[in-house]
């Protein structure tokens, strides 16, 4: 953990927003192939000796609390495939600066992790489900893993978790008559439903208009079955907008798509070679291994990352949409051709 924890000190960016919330990619590789974020057959890793080691991304990851992080999400590709994660929560756990450490994981090995991450510290779990139904899983994410999901997601209370949630990418033609099942099935599952509007993240993700399924068309979709919504108070940075419904239950929505929310956005990403992102949809990142295994001072590295939140113009989801008076929105961000060039432009290097 770096020295200066005691003296933090906050950064902006040039539009005022502070830097709070780091996503820590642990691994590119999954062992889903979800259509919006990996479908092609093929992928380019990233070599794996240039996947930094736990201690690494703990000590990068002091940097950032020492400049205002104290929210840090484990992302992956699938999380639970990095061997020794939960010595990862342990040493982040040391870090005084942090109050909130989750977990973004697809559930399939949930169940066999849920206790040991538990014990080791994690303060929340989301798990990702588009669907309840066996065979559509199968379609999306190419893998028969559906149940072991379920049985995932079961196992998260019961290790002692609460606070559970459960994303749900909202697809046209997919799953949008699957938002009721999902609202009831969060219901007995003590897990909070949000939906996420599809992204045209990445390159290679099938995204098209059609199959956005928009912030508003979910609210009137589930109006007809609950009657009035009423949205909970303002989400702040948050990217939900949470919602009540007359029978106490609570859900979100992550209107990334239509309603973009980048003028409060607080995050950024570290893929899991250690390249620092400022925006889901950025191009180009800062390398911070190099300098890292080259010896760099702490000082060094604080002050990389501060020049690079202080001189931070992006805004990705707001220009993406800006395409959209021109009719210039019509693919995802970036060619394959790309992608297989450069792999961390991909949705699962960076974490979503
Ligand atoms: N593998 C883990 C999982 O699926 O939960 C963590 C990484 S995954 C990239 C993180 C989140 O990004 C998941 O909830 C996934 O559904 C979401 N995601 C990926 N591609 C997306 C897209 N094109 N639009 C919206 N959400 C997307
Ligand atoms: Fe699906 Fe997550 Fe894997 Fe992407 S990283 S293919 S969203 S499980
Ligand atoms: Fe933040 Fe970029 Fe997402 Fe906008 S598009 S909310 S700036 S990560």
């Amino acid at each position: 953990m770096s020295e200066l924890s005691k003296n933090m000190e906050l950064v902006a960016d040039t539009y005022g927003r502070p830097l709070r919330s780091l996503r820590l990619s642990v691994t590119d590789r999954c062992n889903l192939r979800c259509s919006y974020c990996m479908p092609e057959q093929d992928y380019v890793w990233l070599p794996r000796e240039d996947v930094l080691t736990l201690e690494e991304m703990a000590r990068l990851t002091g940097y950032f609390t020492d400049l205002g992080v104290d929210r840090v999400r484990l992302t992956g590709g699938e999380p639970l495939l990095r061997r020794g994660l939960s010595g990862l929560i342990r040493l982040l756990r040391q870090n005084q600066q942090i109050k909130d450490i989750a977990l973004t994981t697809n559930g399939i090995l949930l169940a066999d992790y849920a206790e040991e991450l538990y014990e080791a510290g994690l303060h929340r779990i989301t798990v990702s489900l588009d669907t309840l139904r066996p065979e559509r899983f199968h379609q999306l994410t190419r893998r028969d893993e559906h149940a072991r999901v379920m049985d995932g997601i079961a196992s998260v209370p019961r290790a002692g978790f609460t606070g559970l949630k459960v994303d749900t990418v909202a697809i046209r033609g997919f799953n949008d008559d699957e938002l009721v099942d999902l609202i009831e099935f969060g219901k007995q599952a003590q897990a909070e439903v949000r939906f996420i509007e599809y992204m045209d993240v990445g390159g290679a993700n099938e995204w098209s208009q059609e199959k956005v399924l928009s912030q508003a068309t979910i609210l009137l979709i589930l109006s007809m079955r609950y009657g009035t919504i009423e949205p909970m108070p303002e989400r702040g940075a948050a990217p939900a907008q949470r919602f009540l419904l007359p029978d106490g239950t609570t859900f979100g929505i992550i209107p990334s798509t239509t309603t973009p929310f980048c003028s409060t956005c607080d995050r950024s990403r570290v893929t899991a070679d250690g390249l620092w992102y400022r925006c889901l949809y950025a191009t180009a990142g800062t390398d911070l291994r190099k300098p890292l295994r080259a010896g760099a001072s702490s000082d060094e590295i604080r002050d990389l990352i501060r020049s690079g939140w202080e001189g931070r113009r992006d805004r990705g989801a707001e220009e993406r949409k800006a395409l959209e008076r021109d009719g210039l929105r019509i693919g995802g961000l970036i060619g394959i051709e790309k992608l297989r060039e450069d792999p961390h432009l991909e949705m699962h290097a960076r974490g979503g």
